[in-house]
Order: structure tokens, then sequence, then C-alpha cells
């Protein structure tokens, strides 16, 4: 057994064989000579998540897990559900999700499991809740405490696992270990190569994490530190996931004007590496780069038949992400306060400014960017409005307006951007390389989760694609579309107990209806919940009963499961 894993969590990562012993099969047993079960879904037509196509069947569900799949007439139950005319699928593994601490600000921010998500998978982007350094861990107290007047506090990887169990969550969770955060662990805020000590340094929490339970290697090349990472070190940092067969996620180092020698870098780190690639929100940002969606999807076919190349994208047109995202990843360097000195000062204005308004002319204009948050500090009245005509308003020049909503808040200013191509966002999500996923944290339509204007991929990314690409646009089949959601990311991250529906698996299941199924948040009133998915259930508890939470807080910390040998 790998060290630093509690005998209790590397169980539950066993459990697939485990547990067929233990509940058993009983589907061949006459009805009255099985045990009662603990709920039961009768009249749905099972999606199974394989891609198969969909078959009538009654789920049994005891002790957490699936137990019987057929037939199940005049079944003894503690509860029954009936569910003629509607969807059971597995409950959704949102592999790019950004819930990480957002729990401990609310734990029952419901807008995942409302959508059918059972899973999420956090530490991306190259960032993730641990490894910390005490000043990191100080920072991190101080801004919850601000923000959220909550305690947010753990020194590595056991505590923080055992601070989520502690405050219970909706959601199962699945953690990558951020690369960009291990460099600021080691090496710091600055733009430098590691020494050859430090990189081993890194390479160690690289394998500390994965021993603990992390599900790959996550990078993000456009956010400071992690931008300042060679292809080579990388590589040396994804190797450690190679012998699980797990994966090294990447947002690439550009979506946009230079997106196809990204493409091309992450290929070359999972080569290196030997690890599976996973392209996060796959995507080419800014009309004059729509062209090359095409090829972005030919060259990963073309890896994909040599090695295990995948990409996962949310079903909108416009991302999200840091306002400072904007401006180039040089003027960041050393970290937000050198960041906000480099800005204040006259002498770099020149500089700084030609590099953000050839940023905006690859978007097309200023109102394709989106003012989502200003944190604590920053002008509200700058939420929900586009910098373009915000700016106007104001009589102000647009590039003055950004610096000075970002240095208000402190950079802690989100924003949309509208940069992407509807054909290619259909195109894309329908690859059946293509895993989906929100990119987004959970949130709530109250409380303090409630604030700001997310990106409403927040509260319909699923919903979006069963029922605009789905149902409307037929853009591929209801099969195929859940098994994107639910087992072709429990296949990239080895969740073998999750993302499918049959006997012996955890019982994670969304039940919808495909008539009806639809996202209703939108850019202008984000905080919205979708419609069509009546019921979910994770681990065999009630999670969302007839549309309403139940504030079950049935969600664990999932492993990877072990490959025999590995
Ligand atoms: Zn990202």
């Amino acid at each position: 057994m790998p060290r630093h894993i509690p005998r209790r969590r590397f169980l539950q990562a066993g459990g697939a064989i485990a547990v067929q012993v233990a509940v058993g099969d009983w589907s061949g047993l006459p009805m009255f000579a099985r045990p009662p079960l603990d709920l039961l879904l009768v009249g749905g037509r099972v999606v199974d998540g394989t891609g198969a196509p969909a078959f009538a069947a009654d789920v049994g569900i005891r002790d957490g897990r699936i137990v019987a799949l057929e037939a199940l007439p005049g079944a003894a139950a503690r509860e029954t559900l009936e569910v003629t005319g509607l969807v059971v699928a597995p409950g959704f593994i949102d592999i790019h999700a950004h819930t990480d601490l957002g729990i401990f600000a609310d734990n029952l921010a419901d807008s995942k499991v409302r959508q059918g998500v059972t899973t999420e998978v956090v530490g991306q982007d190259g960032s993730s809740v641990m490894p910390v350094t005490d000043e990191m861990r100080a920072r991190r107290r101080e801004s919850y405490r601000e923000r959220y007047g909550v305690e947010v506090d753990a020194g590595d990887w056991d505590e923080f696992f055992a601070a989520l169990e502690a405050r219970g969550h909706l959601t199962n969770f699945v953690t990558m270990v951020g690369s960009g955060t291990i460099r600021e662990v080691v090496v710091g805020e600055g733009d430098r190569p590691p020494t050859a000590e430090e990189l081993a340094d890194m390479v160690t929490l690289v394998e500390e994490a994965l021993a603990a339970g992390a599900a790959g290697v996550s990078s993000g090349l456009e956010y400071v530190p992690n931008a300042f990472a060679t292809t080579e070190e990388l590589a040396a940092l994804a190797r450690p996931a190679a012998s699980a067969g797990l994966p090294y996620a990447t947002h690439m180092r550009n979506e946009a004007d230079t997106v196809e020698e990204a493409l091309a870098e992450a290929l070359e780190v999972s080569e290196r590496a030997e690890t599976p690639l996973q392209v996060s929100h796959l995507k080419a940002q800014g009309q004059r780069n729509w062209p090359k969606a095409e090829r972005l999807l030919a060259t990963i076919e073309r890896g994909a038949a040599e090695r295990r190349v995948r990409f996962d994208r949310y079903p909108y047109t416009a991302y999200s992400t840091g306002l400072s995202s904007l401006f180039p990843a040089w003027s960041r360097d050393g970290g937000t306060e050198a960041f906000l000195a480099r800005l204040a000062d006259p002498g770099e204005e020149a500089r700084i400014r030609a590099a953000v308004e050839e940023k905006i002319a690859m978007m097309g204009e200023w109102d394709a960017i989106q003012i989502v948050d200003v944190g604590v500090d920053g002008p509200a009245d700058a939420i929900g409005r586009r910098l373009g005509s915000y700016a106007e308003e104001k009589g102000a020049d647009p590039y003055v307006v950004t610096v000075e909503i970002l240095t208000a808040s402190k950079n802690r200013s989100g924003i949309v951007g509208h940069g992407m191509s509807e054909e290619n966002t259909r195109r894309t999500l329908a690859h059946p390389l293509c895993a989906i996923c929100s990119d987004a944290g959970a949130r709530r339509s109250k409380g303090p989760l409630s604030e700001g204007s997310p990106h409403p991929r927040a509260y319909g990314s699923y919903p979006r694609v069963l029922g605009k690409y789905v149902r409307e646009e037929r853009a591929m089949s209801l099969e195929e579309a859940v098994r994107k959601m639910s087992g072709l990311p429990a296949e990239i991250l080895h969740l073998a107990d999750r993302g499918t529906i049959a006997i012996g698996k955890a019982a994670d299941l969304a039940v919808f209806d495909p008539a009806t199924v639809a996202d209703t948040a939108t850019f202008e009133a984000p905080h919205s919940y979708p419609v069509g998915i009546p019921h979910v259930i994770v681990g065999g508890q009630m999670a969302v009963r007839e549309g309403s939470v139940t504030g079950k807080l049935a969600g664990t910390t999932l492993q990877p499961t072990r490959i025999p040998g590995q």
C-alpha cells in the first residue's frame, strides 16, 4: 500500500472489487429471497454511460451500491421513486471544476448537484489547494476570513481531506495536483528556472500528492507562476503520473493566436512524460483563430492514435478567467504586488498597453470582455458590464478603466470573454474524445456564493448539452452525451467504481426528463437553476428529490482506482 493513504480511503478506492463480495449480486435470486432495497427507481429508461442504447430497467440500490438492474415488480424498498418517462443516468463527473475551497464558504452550494453532477474534479489549471507554504497558508486563511468569515486551514493533503470531510459536501471530490502551485511553493512567483535541487523537490511534491490520492497533474500556463515553466520542467513534473496511467491535464500556454503551438507543446509534454494527455477546455479564441479549431481536432486525433489523448469543453461560446489574463505574463512576473506596481509605473505603460490592446484586437472589441467579479474592494457598478460600454459611460479610456478595476480589486477581478464560435463549440462538444466539463465552481442562488455575476456555466453546463445540443440541435445522441458526462471522465481518471450503471457500482445517479431538461442561467441572470432534473442520488442517498436539494451531505473524497502491479 502506498504511504500517506489512510486505510479507510484506500478501502474506498479498492471498493469495486471488495463490494461485489460484500453486497452480493442478488439478481439471480427470486424477489422474495432478497433483502429489502434502500431505494428503488421504477419505470425509467437507463442510459448506462457506456454509450450503449438506452434500455428499460428498474434500478435497485442498497448500502450505496446498485444491486439490481432489471424489472423489479413488487420489490420491497424503503423508498420508491416513480420515474416513468425519465432517463436514469450515471451521476455526471465534472472533469474540470473549480469548487476547490468553495464549500468552506458554503457547503450547500448546489449549482452543480442540481445539474446532475455527483463528482467534481478540482485542482485544475495548475492550481491545487495543496501543497502549501506557511505564508500561502496564512494568506489563504486571511482571505477566507475577510471574504466569507470562515476558517480554512490545512497544512498537508491529509489535513485538507480531513477538513473536507469535517465540513461535509453535496458532491464527491477528486483532486489533481497543480504544477503551478508546486512551482510557487518551491521556486516562488518569479520568472526563473528551478535549480536541479529545486526540481527534485518539486518532483517529490508531485509524488507525495499522487500517493495521497491525486488523480493526475495539472498545469495552467497562462497563469503566473506556472507560465514560467519550460516544456522540460512540465515533463519532469508530469512524469510521476505515468506509472499509474493518470493524465497530465493542461490549460495550454495559449488558446488564441498561438494555440496550435501550445497544443504541440502539450503533446510533447505527455510524450516525454509518457502520461495520457487531457487538454482542458479546448478552444480557439478570437474570430481570426476560429479556422484553427478543425486543425486542433485533427492534431488531437493524430496524437490519440499513439497515446491516450482526450480533452474537455463546456457548452458556451464565452470563456471566464481573471481580468489579469488580458495582461502579458512578463508584466505579472513576481506575483500580484509586483504586477500592480508595474501597472502604476508610467514608464511601463506604453509596453503593457500595447500588449493589452493587441489582445483586445484579437478578441474584436473591448465589449467582448464582461466584468463578473471585482473582489471585495473593486467598483461594484462594473459587475456584469462590458468593458467598452462601461468605459464609454464614464467618459474614460478603456485601458485606464481596466487598470483601475484591477488595482482597486487587488487583482481579484474576474471576466467573461465572448470569444468562441458557435459552430466550433458544437463540433468540439460532439467529438468522441471530448468530455463535458463546467470549468466552474459550485454556486448558490443565495448566501455568500450568490455574489457577483459568474459565467452561467456554473449553473447550466450539463442541462445545456442535454437540451440545446442533444434535443434541439441533435449534435450528438443522448447516449453519447451521457457517456461524455460520466463513462468517459471515469475512464480518464480511473474511477472504476463510477461513471456507468451496472451491478456493484456506486449509486451516483442523475434522473432527468429528456423532453424538458434545459439550462435557464444566462450571462445577464446567471444565478438560475436548470429544469427537468428532478432527482440526483449521491452514494445511494437522495441529494436532490423532486427538484429540491435535501441537504444530505453524502459526498466523499474519491481516489483513482489503483491498477494492480502499478
Ligand atoms: Zn483553465
